[in-house]
């Protein structure tokens, strides 16, 4: 039985994740569990999985996490030092690193420094600290960092028994999100509620408004760089409408391998619980007689911006993919809070950007400063756009 930890496991990858453990229980053991503020379906968690663990982000939710698990046979704790505690615990084999943001970053750095298997959903730690994660995925003996975002999973398994050098470039599908095909006017006035409707996926909130700003396919460009050691002009993205090709691997002979699948996080997450075995799935099947196209188009970086910004910051290097990462997440959060319109994000997210002082190698901390600067900067901004 393998013993997992889940961080982030109230979010929607959280809950999936959860899910496919339970349809294998003779495999999976769940050893920890955390959330940020969610404290009661945090509690709930903990009464159906039975962890040695739970953590709670928000320390101000300590009591009442605890309260609520008083006749439960779980240790408690609280903050960012304790969920990095929980990554590196010595009585686990995977953690599934699914939080969301720049929060995700310490946790990662803490699993891979105890030599722990790192099933990775929170893209964000390598958009802002590719630099510091892959040196501990690749040269600490027994760890590994396993890829659970849908195009980063087809790519390591079209990649499976291949020769990487071999790899002539990769292809990133993108689905284009819920406003491809808008003018600027109609961009203009799009809401937040419309942005989070995505037409194929069901995911979290922030994600959902980086689809629609193809931000997401940016960090992704910054995650594949990382994660297959690519320079950026062998990394492309394509848009696929369908979301039915989940990503392609071109091969200097011409081969190209895709790997394809109805637009459903469980197989990816499943893959990457129990590679490099394949389990049975209950995720849902692809009706072949129902796709009678599939279609294609380049990006469109005019009207959705950020994917040349993430080109742009991923080529430079440094701090500042974690600058960009910074204000896309605070720039995003006003959008949400209606503070800001859907254009500003793009807007204030470069001008964050050109004001950036690079940092060549930041350390952790150096990071932590950019992070903060940069979120402080959209603040700044944010008032002049409203
Ligand atoms: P959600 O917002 O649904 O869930 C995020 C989880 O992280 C929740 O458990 C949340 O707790 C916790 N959390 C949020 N902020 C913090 C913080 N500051 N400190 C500690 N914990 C925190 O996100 P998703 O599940 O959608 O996404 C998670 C990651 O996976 C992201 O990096 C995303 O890009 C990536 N991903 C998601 C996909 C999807 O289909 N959802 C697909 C591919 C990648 P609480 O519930 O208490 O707020």
């Amino acid at each position: 039985m393998k013993a997992i930890s889940i961080l982030g496991a109230t979010g929607s990858i959280g809950k999936q994740a959860l899910s496919v453990v339970s349809a294998h229980k003779a495999s999976f053991r769940i050893y920890g569990l955390s959330a940020n503020r969610q404290v009661k379906a945090l509690a709930q968690l903990a009464r159906i999985h039975k962890p040695a663990k739970v953590v709670i982000a928000a320390e101000d939710l300590y009591q009442e996490l605890k309260a609520l698990c008083r006749d439960l046979p779980v240790e408690v704790a609280a903050g960012p030092a304790a969920l990095a505690e929980l990554a590196a615990d010595s009585e686990h084999e995977l953690i599934l690193n699914a939080l969301v943001g720049f929060a995700g970053l310490g946790p990662t750095l803490a699993a891979l420094k105890a030599g722990k298997v790192v099933a990775l959903a929170n893209k964000e730690s390598l958009v802002a600290g590719g630099h510091l994660v892959m040196p501990l995925a690749t040269n600490n003996e027994g760890t590994c960092l396993l890829p659970v975002d849908s195009e980063h999973s087809a790519i390591f398994q079209c990649l499976q028994g291949q020769q990487g050098q071999a790899v002539e470039h990769i292809i990133l599908t993108a689905s284009g999100g819920p406003f491809w095909g808008y003018s600027p006017l109609e961009l203009a006035e799009v809401t937040p509620q419309a942005a989070l409707n995505h037409p194929n996926w069901s995911m979290g909130a922030k994600i959902s408004i980086d689809s629609a700003t193809m931000m997401n396919k940016g960090l992704e460009v910054i995650e594949a760089h990382w994660l297959f050691s690519l320079p950026y002009e062998k990394i492309k993205v394509i848009v696929q409408r369908e979301s039915i090709i989940h990503s392609m691997v071109a091969f200097q002979d011409g081969a190209v391998l895709a790997q394809l699948g109805a637009p459903d996080m469980q197989v990816p997450i499943q893959y990457a619980l129990t590679y490099p075995k394949r389990f049975s799935s209950r995720a849902p099947r692809l009706d072949w007689k129902a796709i009678d196209s599939l279609h294609f188009a380049p990006p469109d970086m005019n009207n959705f911006p950020c994917l040349r910004l993430a080109y742009e910051a991923g080529r430079t290097g440094g701090s500042l993919p974690c600058a960009m990462n910074a204000a896309n997440e605070e720039a995003v959060r006003l959008f949400l809070n209606g503070a800001i319109s859907f254009l500003s994000i793009p807007r204030i997210i470069e001008a964050v950007m050109n004001k950036h002082k690079l940092i060549k190698m930041p350390d952790f901390a150096a990071l932590q400063e950019v992070d903060q600067e940069a979120r402080h900067q959209v603040q700044e901004l944010a008032k002049k756009e409203g």
